[in-house]
């Protein structure tokens, strides 16, 4: 349990986060849940059907080639064409977008976290009422400004922007510092499986 603050805090460090990284997301109540790691259990894995890590977070060579390298500003996670993404946490969506390597994304803000899913079905559409994500054929459309839990389906596994195969690409910041999504996940599984083995017993 410790352990997992301590690699949290330390990976924070390391990309120039000085601030108590658990003031958030919205209320005190929760950043107390944070601090002691219980909330994590509300946090939703953010893609159906899973197979497997393809990309990690941090510095690699460039995935299209040639010598250069470049920092990888999410984690990679590999799903059939089609899987639904789930909304980690709790938020308001405060960006949707086609129009970058990205490709059709969302970006969801909950306290000083922000949420990026990249690479989804689907393009940006436009009416009256402002700027959304349609993916008819997934039944998705989702709102700049729209309210989602965690949990919400916003979108499915696609291959559209810079992308060789269909995949989620996550990303997250904490009070616009990039923090390795990796790290926010095994804190998740930790606080889901101790729930589990507490309410297992006898
Ligand atoms: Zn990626």
């Amino acid at each position: 349990m410790k352990r997992w603050l301590l690699l949290v805090g330390l990976s924070l460090f390391t990309v120039g986060l000085t601030q108590n990284i658990f003031k958030s997301p919205s209320s005190a109540e929760e950043s107390t849940e944070i601090a002691t790691g219980s909330s994590w259990r509300r946090a939703s894995f953010p893609v159906e059907n899973f197979q497997e890590y393809t990309s990690p977070f941090g510095y690699r060579s460039s995935p299209t080639g040639g010598y250069s390298t470049e920092f990888h500003r999410g984690l990679d996670m590999a799903a059939p064409n089609g899987s639904y993404i789930r909304s980690w946490w709790s938020g308001k969506v405060v960006e949707v977008s086609d129009d970058s390597a990205c490709g059709t994304s969302i970006v969801v803000q909950s306290g000083e976290w922000e949420h990026v899913y990249c690479h989804m079905h689907g393009h940006v559409a436009r009416d009256d009422s402002g700027r959304y994500i349609s993916d008819r054929e997934g039944g998705i459309q989702i709102w700049e400004g729209q309210q989602v839990q965690a949990g919400t389906r916003i979108g499915r596994v696609g291959m559209t922007g810079r992308s060789t195969g269909p995949h989620l690409h996550w990303g997250l910041k904490y009070a616009n510092q990039l923090v390795d999504p990796a790290l926010i996940l095994r804190a998740m599984y930790t606080a889901q499986s101790q729930t589990q083995t507490i309410s297992s017993q006898p």
